[in-house]
């Protein structure tokens, strides 16, 4: 292990020193909140939107401005991305839906049922280049007060994708101790899905596990283990340019290679939930690190989420 010049980075790999900059340190943007999740940046509002789920806030940070609230009360959200017109969509624990939010304001249930019952409370969400949109619905927003209520659960946990064309929502995978954050590689042929564990067990499954996506991105098969996050275990992650997966930890942010090694660690002083790429090159880490948002320009490219 090598240290890099930058004070906030830890390199086990060459390729590592690539991705970031020597030049760039941690910042803290904003902190005094409980617990933080679903960054998503608005690079047309020069914003990053985050969710503070036991205060059931959505936040607005800016530059400019710093922070505002923008949704409240959010259903307490959790994940949340942009589709590809740039929609912001929203996963909602107490709820227990998934909502896009219209360019007028108004709001939209895209699911709350699937399967004949009720949704757990979907965790988080991404959408593919052909508009479908893949959510996580573990049943950790439901066993609490703290992230939403406590609330029965109707089914066992699963990962769902809704169609672009007609609405229908379908399983993709169910076999889960508790789905969490998901990204696509850069080519969408493979999709990484984080399982957390499930609360309680002795030995909880709390690895990140790849599918094979088929040809006409339907249906996924597989599902082996991808690599273990530790310390702490894997909640988000985005992957980059380059197919890198940057993955929330308890002791900052894991950069894996698409072969699993571990390149290196941004050190943050919080366990990072999750994360994502922003601002005008699409190069800077936003991280939500319990009850603080930090950022790092880094030297690498997050994918893009839209398409305007
Ligand atoms: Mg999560």
């Amino acid at each position: 292990m090598t240290s890099h010049p930058s004070s906030c980075t830890e390199s086990y790999d060459q390729r590592f020193e690539e991705l970031v900059l020597f030049n760039a340190e941690l910042e803290c943007l904003a902190s005094g909140f409980r617990w933080l999740e679903g960054p998503v940046w608005f690079g047309d509002h020069n914003c990053l939107l985050f969710n503070d789920i036991p205060n059931n806030s959505t936040l607005r940070w800016s530059a400019q401005h710093g922070v505002s609230t923008f949704i409240s009360p959010s259903n307490y959200a959790n994940g949340q991305t942009r589709d590809r017109q740039g929609r912001l969509i929203q996963c909602h624990h107490s709820s227990r839906c998934l909502t896009r939010r219209e360019l007028d304001g108004s709001v939209t249930v895209l699911a709350s049922r699937a399967r004949g019952h009720r949704l757990n409370s979907p965790n988080d969400v991404i959408v593919k280049q052909d508009g479908s949109i893949w959510f996580s619905d573990p049943l950790y927003g439901l066993l609490g007060d703290y992230e939403g209520g406590r609330q029965e659960s109707e089914q066992g946990p699963a990962l769902y994708r809704i169609d672009p064309l007609d609405g229908s929502i379908e399983p993709m995978a169910t076999d889960f101790d508790g789905p969490n954050g998901l990204a696509f590689s850069p080519d969408e042929s493979l999709l990484y899905v984080a399982e957390s564990g499930a609360p309680g067990s002795s030995k909880p499954h709390q690895y990140i596990r790849v599918f094979k996506v088929s040809e006409d991105g339907k249906k996924l098969s597989g599902g082996e283990f991808f690599q273990k996050i530790t310390s702490g275990w894997a909640d988000g992650f985005r992957v980059d340019e380059h197919g890198n997966i940057w993955c929330g930890a308890a002791d900052g942010v894991h950069c894996l290679a698409p072969d699993g090694s571990l390149l290196g660690k941004v050190l943050v002083p919080k366990q990072v939930s999750n994360l994502c790429f922003g601002d005008r090159h699409n190069c800077r880490l936003f991280m939500c690190a319990s009850n603080a948002v930090y950022s790092l320009f880094t030297n690498t490219r997050g994918l893009p989420t839209t398409d305007i």
